[in-house]
Parts: structure tokens; C-alpha cells; sequence
């Protein structure tokens, strides 16, 4: 439970937005200082109640970020981040906390909330560090000394004056792992990620043409990046998910890009029915496996991978297609 006084967090925030470091995430500047300011949020508002849901899959085997890194060596298999593989997590997640809130109120009575996950202008990290759910690392997502990062955040806006919690104590130290793992350089300093750069932005929220400097260097993750979770020490401690609904859904533990490259919108729609992927829409995808396409024929010339890419020139709409012709040229 934190208090709605964020200011020490405005500046910050927005250093952040005049550096442009938002991309086109216009919502973001939009809100401006909405974000730092609960109550403007939401009227009335007096604590956020912070709560995490661990999302690694019940079956990852012990060593599962060794296998993240093979998969992310292989040219030809596609990468999905942990996270999407499963039940889109707003779903999972949203009901959950709306009657964690009725449950509050069977007890106690009636009282103002509103619920929120990732889906409004929260500062959700900073309200998770204040509510001692872990502390902003370099990599700038909540991190726990018991449990990394690889859980999901969603917050209860209440118009109560509940007892604020103490919060928990950083544990980067020297460390920092993240920022030279980064395959785009997109943390620029310790807490500060450049989302214009930032793998999961481009791949997920960025419309339009993906920076061609960048494309070599996404190499095979077509949805999302773990990069800078799974080189973290602290991620050794990830908890499993208590819940079945984010246990990989058939292809993402075994996809290949040519696989995926077969499919047609129809297929697309079908094999993403409640996962968060599907939010990117058709035409993202395809930009995005024509990336990490082109990516493999680099890594390995096979002619294969070219005819494919070929094939699929004729029926691309511009942004595909010319995402397609670069990755002919990479060959
Ligand atoms: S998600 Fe990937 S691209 Fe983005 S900051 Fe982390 S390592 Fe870098
Ligand atoms: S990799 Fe190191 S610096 Fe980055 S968040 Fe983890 S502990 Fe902090």
C-alpha cells in the first residue's frame, strides 16, 4: 500500500518524456503528470494498492534461462517473450483484482476503487517499490531479492487511508549486467531505457517501420525481449506461476520463424485467440518475422528462408514488403 504523493518521481518522469525517450507511446506524454498523480487519476483517491502475480510457466525447468539462450542462438527458431506465451495476462489478472476488491468490501464495506493493469497512466513501478513489491532495478522493472522480475504488476486505487507499507530496499549494487547485455543499447544509464531502442518496444508498441540500424540486432525475438530479465542474478529466485493460465501455449516453447511464417491473418487470429500477442495485429507481426527472417538468412544463407521471404513479396502491404526487401538484401 503506498500514498498518492509521487512528486519525488515527477522530475524524473519528466526528463524522460522531454528526451523523447517515450517513442511514439503518445499516450504516455498525453497524460503527462497524470501519471505521478493518482488522484487526478482518479478523485478521491488516498492509497494504491500494489499487487504482483508471478508469471513463469509451472513447467520451466530449472534451468530455464539456459534454454532462453539457446533458443535465442538458434537463427531459425522464433523468440517470444516469456510473459505472452500463456493467457493474456490482462485477463488473468483484471478479475483478479476487482474481486480482491469486493472481498475488501465484504469485510469492511463500501468504499471508492477503481483497478488498473498496464492499462492505464500508472506509475507502476514506482508505486510497487513504494508498496515494497521489490525495487526499481537498472533494467528499471520492479525487481525482488525472493522472486527477480518476472511477474506481472496491477494496482487498486482505493479511497482509503489504509496504513502505508515500508518500502523494500535495493539490491543492484555494482551490478550491472542488464545494460551490457542490452542487444540495442537501449538502457543509456543505470534506470533509464530509451524505449525508441528498447527491443519490446519496437517489436509490440511501435508502428510502422522497424529503424533499419536496429533490425540486425533484434536477431530472432519477434515478440518482446528477456534480454535484461534473464541475464539478471536476481531472476535465479524467479517463482513459478501458481496459475495454469500462463503455461506456453503451443507453438511458443518449440515456434520456428518459417513455421510461423506460413501462417495467413486467419491463422494468426486463430493461434492467438487470448494472448496478448494478438494486440499487435497482423501487419506487426508479419514486419516482425520479416525481421528476424532477414536475421536468419544472414546467420545462415539457406535458401529455404529466401523463397519463403520471396514468396510473400507479392501479397505484402508496403511496410511488409519493404520490411521484406531488406531482409532479401541481408542474404
Ligand atoms: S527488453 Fe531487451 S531491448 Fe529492451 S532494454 Fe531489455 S534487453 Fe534491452
Ligand atoms: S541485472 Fe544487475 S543491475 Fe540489472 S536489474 Fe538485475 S541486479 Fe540490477
Amino acid at each position: 500500500m503506498a500514498d498518492i504523493d509521487l512528486a519525488a518521481a515527477e522530475p524524473g518522469l519528466l526528463a524522460w518524456l522531454e528526451a523523447g525517450f517515450h517513442g511514439g507511446m503518445q499516450y504516455m506524454a498525453a497524460h503527462g503528470l497524470k501519471r505521478a498523480r493518482p488522484a487526478e487519476l482518479v478523485p478521491g483517491t488516498l492509497r494504491v494498492v500494489t499487487a504482483c502475480m508471478d508469471y513463469l510457466p509451472r513447467a520451466a525447468p530449472p534451468g530455464w534461462r539456459a534454454l532462453e539462450w539457446q533458443r535465442l542462438d538458434d537463427p531459425a527458431a522464433a523468440a517470444v517473450s516469456v510473459y505472452a506465451r500463456g493467457r493474456d495476462y490482462h485477463k488473468v489478472l483484471r478479475p483478479r483484482l476487482q474481486r480482491l476488491a469486493e472481498r475488501l468490501q465484504a469485510e469492511i464495506g463500501p468504499f471508492g476503487h477503481r483497478v488498473f493493469t498496464d492499462s492505464a497512466p500508472v506509475l507502476e513501478v514506482e508505486l510497487a517499490t513504494r508498496s515494497a513489491l521489490g525495487w526499481r532495478g537498472k533494467h528499471t522493472l520492479a525487481l525482488q531479492r525472493e522472486g527477480g522480475s518476472m511477474f506481472f504488476l496491477g494496482e487498486i486505487f482505493v479511497d482509503l487511508p489504509l496504513p502505508c507499507t515500508e518500502p523494500a530496499s535495493a539490491h543492484c549494487g555494482r551490478c550491472q549486467a542488464c545494460i551490457d547485455v542490452c542487444p540495442t543499447r537501449a538502457i543509456v544509464a543505470p534506470y533509464r531505457l530509451d524505449a525508441r531502442r528498447c527491443i519490446s518496444y519496437l517489436t509490440i508498441e511501435h508502428d510502422g517501420p522497424i529503424p533499419p540500424e536496429l533490425r540486425p540486432l533484434i536477431g530472432n525475438r519477434i515478440y518482446g525481449c528477456d534480454d535484461c530479465q534473464l541475464v539478471c542474478p536476481w531472476n535465479k529466485y524467479a517463482r513459478r506461476s501458481a496459475l495454469p493460465d500462463f503455461d506456453a501455449r503451443e507453438p511458443w516453447d518449440d515456434a520456428a520463424l518459417l513455421g510461423l511464417w506460413a501462417w495467413n491473418e486467419a491463422a494468426f487470429l486463430q493461434r492467438t485467440e487470448g494472448s496478448a500477442m494478438r494486440r499487435i495485429g497482423w501487419q506487426r507481426w508479419r514486419r516482425n518475422l520479416a525481421v528476424a527472417l532477414g536475421n536468419a538468412l544472414s546467420a545462415t544463407g539457406s535458401e529455404a528462408l529466401r523463397q519463403a521471404l520471396g514468396a510473400a513479396r507479392g501479397a505484402a502491404d508496403a511496410l511488409v514488403a519493404e520490411h521484406i526487401d531488406w531482409a532479401l538484401r541481408q542474404g
